[in-house]
């Protein structure tokens, strides 16, 4: 059976909704197709930050001073300037629109008193949605492409791009769950999102054998590089394939994100078994990933205090990852700095020392070691928390070769007719790696342009 649309949209994440929604306000006649038997993608698995320089909540708690290009700064050396200029130009310039559409068209609710400053950042800018994770979003997004009738085909596994004579993509064929062959026929485009291939580990390793069956993965399992190999069947050109990313707090037996241990970004500290501090918390993903695969066991503990929570408010908004971590003994709740030694068996002593230096700073506003940017937070009063964490593949930053408009280019720089991508499968934006915040950022911006353009507008 064959199915006809202006466009046809792979991939039910944070981009693909973005793109459906704003080609269906063009007036196109759209439709969205999904191999998994949920929408959401990662989208939906993070914590749904999206950073905004001058956004409301900024001007709501008195932080002055960000900027577009501040926030383009950040982006690009964080990127170790990999990242396309005018790309990531056009994300720094849009990211505040993007998120007010989020909130004013597709009526997500952000928290209007907290933000988060993630690593690589020089400004707390990363707006939070309720909850602290991409359910708000995705629901959000969702019940707006419900509204315009968009149809969203589930099960349904995209295979293979469809092109005329003249090289023009003009579909996909696509398997439903009984292994049926499906062909959708875009008049206008198809428009890839299908996400990242930080679960397939072939693909990883094809890329950067580095990131072998040794790492798990935070991904959801449909986060296979599908829309990366099916473009590059009809010509599209790749980059920055090897730039792989770890979440360096990750659950040490599942993979999964610690959403839990974002009190990191108010001043929870890492240490290693030994009970010494090894890097500054608020590193990149990147170099604090390679700090923890550097240590004894290659993982570390992170801990903070009720202050700290008070501040992050992770244990409320977290409260299934908190039982779960107990339930695994990743995570124990201690009145003092001893019993939390003693749980995971860490120098009680050097733990102790280690505490006091960084009460010290934080009283100096001065952290001698290892110069914490937002400062450190005392951890003179307990309860404490700590958790055992290891770095977990996360983010994939190469992928497809954009341009302004999304079109997907070849080898020679062309775009190839009727194809288009956005999110997590283009590799131009965020360099050899993604600063938090800046996913939510990228695919909404991006997933935007590419429903608009196809469109027609
Ligand atoms: P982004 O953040 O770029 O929007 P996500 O990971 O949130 O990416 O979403 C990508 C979506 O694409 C996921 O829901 C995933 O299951 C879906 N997907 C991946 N490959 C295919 C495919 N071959 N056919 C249909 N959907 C796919």
């Amino acid at each position: 059976t064959d199915q006809t649309f202006d466009v046809v949209i792979v991939g039910s994440g944070g981009a693909g909704f973005s793109a459906a929604i704003e080609a269906a306000e063009a007036g196109k006649k759209v439709a969205i197709v999904e191999k998994m038997p949920a929408v959401g993608g990662n989208t939906l698995l993070s914590g749904g930050e999206m950073n905004a320089p001058g956004n409301w909540v900024q001007k709501n708690l008195g932080i002055k001073g960000d900027s577009v290009e501040t926030y383009y700064e950040d982006t690009m050396k964080g990127g170790d300037n990999v990242g396309d200029p005018k790309m990531v130009r056009i994300m720094a310039e849009n990211a505040l629109d993007s998120a007010e559409w989020l909130r004013d068209e597709i009526k997500v609710e952000f928290l209007d008193d907290q933000l988060f400053q993630f690593g690589g950042h020089s400004y707390k800018r990363a707006l939070i949605p309720v909850g602290h994770t991409g359910a708000e979003p995705v629901s959000k997004l969702k019940a707006k492409a419900d509204e315009l009738k968009i149809p969203i085909f589930l099960n349904m596994k995209a295979n293979e791009l469809i092109q005329d004579d003249k090289g023009k993509v003009t579909g996909i064929k696509a398997q439903d769950k009984d292994d049926t062959q499906i062909t959708f026929h875009a008049t206008d485009a198809v428009i890839l999102t299908t996400g990242g291939f930080g679960s397939n580990i072939d693909m990883r390793k094809k890329y950067n054998s580095e990131y072998d069956e040794r790492y798990l993965s935070t991904d959801s399992e449909g986060t296979t590089g599908d829309g990366i190999v099916m473009a590059q069947e009809v010509g599209a050109a790749l980059t920055n394939m090897e730039s792989i990313q770890t979440y360096p707090i990750a659950n040490p037996k599942t993979g999964m994100i610690s959403l839990l241990a974002d009190t990191r970004f108010d001043g929870a500290i890492l240490v290693n078994q030994e009970g010494n501090r090894f890097v500054e918390e608020l590193e990149r993903r990147d170099v604090i990933s390679k700090a923890i695969l550097a240590q004894t066991g290659k993982y570390c503990y992170q801990i903070w205090n009720d202050d700290i929570d008070a501040i992050s408010k992770t244990k409320e908004a977290h409260g299934a990852e908190y039982d779960e971590l107990i339930k695994e003994e990743l995570l124990v709740k201690a009145d003092t700095i001893e019993e939390a030694a003693a749980f995971f068996d860490i120098d009680v002593d050097t733990l102790k020392e280690t505490i006091k230096k960084v009460n010290e700073y934080a009283k100096s506003g001065d952290d001698k070691d290892f110069h914490h940017r937002a400062g450190l937070v005392s951890l003179e009063n307990g309860p404490y928390y700590i958790e055992k964490a290891t770095p977990s593949v996360h983010h994939t930053m190469g992928g497809l070769v954009i341009n302004e408009k999304t079109e997907v280019l070849d080898e020679k720089g062309n775009p190839i007719p009727g194809l288009y991508a956005a999110g997590e499968l283009t590799g131009v934006i965020q360099g050899t790696n993604r600063l938090g915040g800046n996913a939510i950022t990228d695919i909404i911006t991006f997933g935007r342009i590419a429903g608009k353009t196809a469109g027609g507008l």
